[in-house]
């Protein structure tokens, strides 16, 4: 195994083992990699455009029984600052979004015991009746492997339920990192990795479109991010033509502050910019079957997320509007419409506004 022949095989678009994926991780430098991950990205886009997109992210809730060492956000049920949103609220919320121009709602838990499956379908509803051009990307993984066990019934019926009730798209949320035990230990009362993937198989088989993340940098090893990457590769493969699948995949880094994963291992706000380009990087190069990758400008800043766009990256992802877990443990950068498109056109490409397909819009 050599840098030369594994950069030759990922420019011909063949499989890397994670073995392989492992070893150009570790041992090319990163404008080798930054390299091969932006041929193989002015593959998929020879048009050189950048996508972003407007949207909001609401909770729907802060109870939450996953107990994330990571998140700030979540209380227990019978702690004093519960909330649940109420329907006005996102009402309120959804007409501001509009008037900017967004036309989709990132919907995510906690996981509330108190809430079962049919506040999520009347919920849907409602909102759906309100705001009929609003798309709804709703929940992820663990929150329907939690109302498919509440509800005894299977994850192929709750999703059915809640796409018969108005959800669009299934964000990739929750996959922090795709192992067993690493989850057990940093998100003990949420679904395991293979829970994860079964939910995305069925939603796949249903072709409902979603997403993929990766939250690294806590207690994981290198090879676990690359085992991560081709979990979510087999699984794209497995997909129907088609299936839309995995539109996208979205790492960032962990953030540390105040929280209790933090106190395990501390980065707080040490976050290192070279190792998110390399995962931008190493994702492009692994992930040969899905066709986004979006860096997370939220996590990592505008600047760094430019020089991701010159290395595997062309998407921005939203210009956030709203976002309430992440932000609670110190990553708190802002942007708006003009800037992110500006700094598109600074990184040497044309930003157009998509919709939650990928599909082009009006800027
Ligand atoms: S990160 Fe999400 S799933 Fe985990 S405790 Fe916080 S709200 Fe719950």
């Amino acid at each position: 195994m050599n840098i030369q022949s594994l950069t030759q095989k990922a420019l011909q678009k063949e499989e890397l083992t994670i073995a392989e994926g492992l070893y150009l991780y570790t041992h090319a430098n990163l404008a080798e990699l930054m390299f091969v991950a932006d041929v193989l990205r002015s593959q998929i886009r020879p048009d050189n455009v950048v996508t972003w997109i407007i949207d909001r992210n609401v909770n729907i809730t802060n109870v939450c029984i996953s107990r994330c060492l990571f998140c700030n956000f979540h209380v227990p049920l019978h702690h004093p600052k519960t909330y649940i949103t109420c329907i006005d609220e996102y009402s309120q919320k959804i007409s501001e979004l509009e008037q900017l121009g967004g036309d989709q709602l990132l919907i995510q838990g906690g996981m509330n015991p108190k809430l079962g499956l049919d506040f999520y379908l009347d919920l849907f509803s409602e909102l759906k009746a309100r705001h009929p051009n609003i798309k709804l990307h709703a929940l992820g993984p663990p929150e329907i492997v939690f109302l498919a066990q509440k509800a005894h019934i299977s994850y192929t019926e709750v999703l059915e339920k809640l796409t018969d009730a108005g959800m669009d798209s299934l964000p990739g949320a929750g996959a922090e990192i795709l192992s067993n035990d690493i989850r057990k230990k940093i998100s003990p009362g949420k679904c395991s990795a293979d829970e994860w993937l079964d939910v995305m198989r069925e939603a796949h088989k249903m072709n409902i479109t979603t997403s993929a993340t990766m939250m690294y940098g806590h207690i994981e090893s290198i090879e676990d991010r690359i085992a991560h990457l081709v979990k979510l590769r087999e699984l794209q493969s497995e997909k129907t033509e088609n299936s839309a699948g995995f539109t996208a995949f979205i790492p960032w880094p962990f953030y540390s502050a105040g929280t209790k994963l933090g106190q395990i291992f501390p980065n707080n706000y040490s976050i290192n910019h070279e190792e998110y380009i390399r995962m931008i990087a190493i994702s492009r190069i692994m992930l040969t079957n899905i066709p986004n990758i979006q860096a997370s400008w939220l996590t990592v800043g505008l600047p760094t997320a430019q020089i991701c766009l010159h290395a595997g990256a062309h998407d921005l992802g939203s210009i956030m509007i709203e976002e309430n877990v992440v932000s609670q443990a110190g990553a708190g950068f802002r942007t708006n419409k003009d800037d992110i498109q500006k700094a598109i056109t600074e990184a040497g490409f044309t930003p157009r506004l998509r919709n939650q397909k990928y599909e082009y819009g009006d800027t």
